[in-house]
């Protein structure tokens, strides 16, 4: 096999490409398990590492032949829905993010672009029903998931025509993002649920640690994703851990025990302990600051 050398990633990739397009039968056509398991395993043992996969070949089949199919569907699912900030209901017109949980659900509000625009998103627990990314969902799916809230979320809830469906994945944390000269960044290091609202912002820490790992060890790329790694994986499986577990069981909770219980953890919290609470996220880690600092010299 002759190999080449990709960018100046420092990654040798086969000249052949195994194209997986056909890894499946689910469109009517293509191979079954057992030849594809042959074929790749053929040119594997050929020496080939340069394969054309993606999450959507053969509804995800090809994926899972291949070895690292799509994770596997949550039972969360979230119905999005942007609007005109003159739509909202005059007293839900709130400058801050505003949450309303309930048992296996919560809505998230918040203006968005200087309050032109106000994002609402709802989110429910129960079985999956689509593959939901980004789907068009009627009020008429939506509203019945949230008939047990009280009238002044249900007005604005009512006020979209449609909403988007998007089912969410989920993978426990893991502890070893890099492997020789290859590294896992952003969700396919650590996919969280959304309920902290920050899985984009550790993928563009991670893009940052990265950068600073590889210009610290130039050339060296398996030291430099080891010392990218150390940066990056305990604060970013905080956050992972924090999103699924507590913050995602403290908004779902059920009625009873477990709801009075939490209410009285939040009862007559200023808004000061909240801000105090969360400083972990929001203080960005030292090369972030860095970072900043040396993007604004430049500009
Ligand atoms: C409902 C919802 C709300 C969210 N809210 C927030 C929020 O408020 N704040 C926040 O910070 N984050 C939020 N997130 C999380 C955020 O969207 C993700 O963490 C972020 O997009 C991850 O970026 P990524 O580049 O790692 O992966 P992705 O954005 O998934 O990018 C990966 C890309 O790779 C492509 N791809 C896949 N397979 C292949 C293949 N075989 N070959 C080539 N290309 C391939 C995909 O098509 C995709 O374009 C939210 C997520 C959801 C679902």
């Amino acid at each position: 096999m002759n190999y080449l050398l990709l960018g100046n990633s420092g990654l040798r990739v086969s000249e052949l490409c195994l194209g997986t397009m056909t890894f499946g039968e689910d469109w009517g056509w293509g191979g079954g398990v057992e030849d594809c398991r042959k074929m790749f395993d053929l040119f594997a043992n050929a020496g080939g590492n340069f394969i054309d996969t993606a999450n959507l070949y053969t509804n995800g089949t090809s994926e899972k032949i291949v070895g690292d199919p799509l994770p596997a569907s949550s039972i969360h699912k979230c119905y999005r829905a942007v609007l005109n900030a003159g739509d909202v209901p005059k007293d839900l017109r709130w400058a801050a993010a505003t949450l309303w949980a309930a048992h296996d659900t919560h809505i998230v509000h918040y203006p968005l672009r200087g309050w032109k625009l106000f994002n609402l998103v709802a989110t429910t627990i129960g079985k999956d029903i689509s593959q939901g990314h980004n789907e068009v969902a009627s009020p008429e799916e939506v509203l019945p998931q949230f008939a047990h809230y009280c009238e002044k979320p249900l007005k604005l809830m009512r006020t979209p025509k449609q909403f988007t469906r998007w089912i969410l994945r989920y993978r426990d944390p893991i502890d070893q993002w890099t492997q020789g000269p290859v590294a896992l960044l952003g969700d396919a290091a650590h996919l969280m649920l959304q309920y902290m609202a920050q899985g984009a912002a550790m993928a563009m820490e991670d893009a940052v640690a990265l950068g600073v790992a590889c210009d610290a060890s130039p050339g060296d790329f398996e030291k430099a994703f080891k010392r990218y790694q150390d940066m990056r994986l305990v604060r970013a499986s905080r956050v992972h851990i924090s999103a699924d577990s507590l913050i995602g069981q403290i908004f779902h909770v059920p009625d009873g025990i477990e709801r009075l219980v939490r209410n009285q953890i939040f009862m007559g919290r200023k808004p000061e302990r909240y801000y105090d609470a969360l400083e972990w996220v929001f203080a960005a880690p030292d090369y972030v600051r860095d970072f900043n600092k040396k993007s604004r010299k430049k500009n």
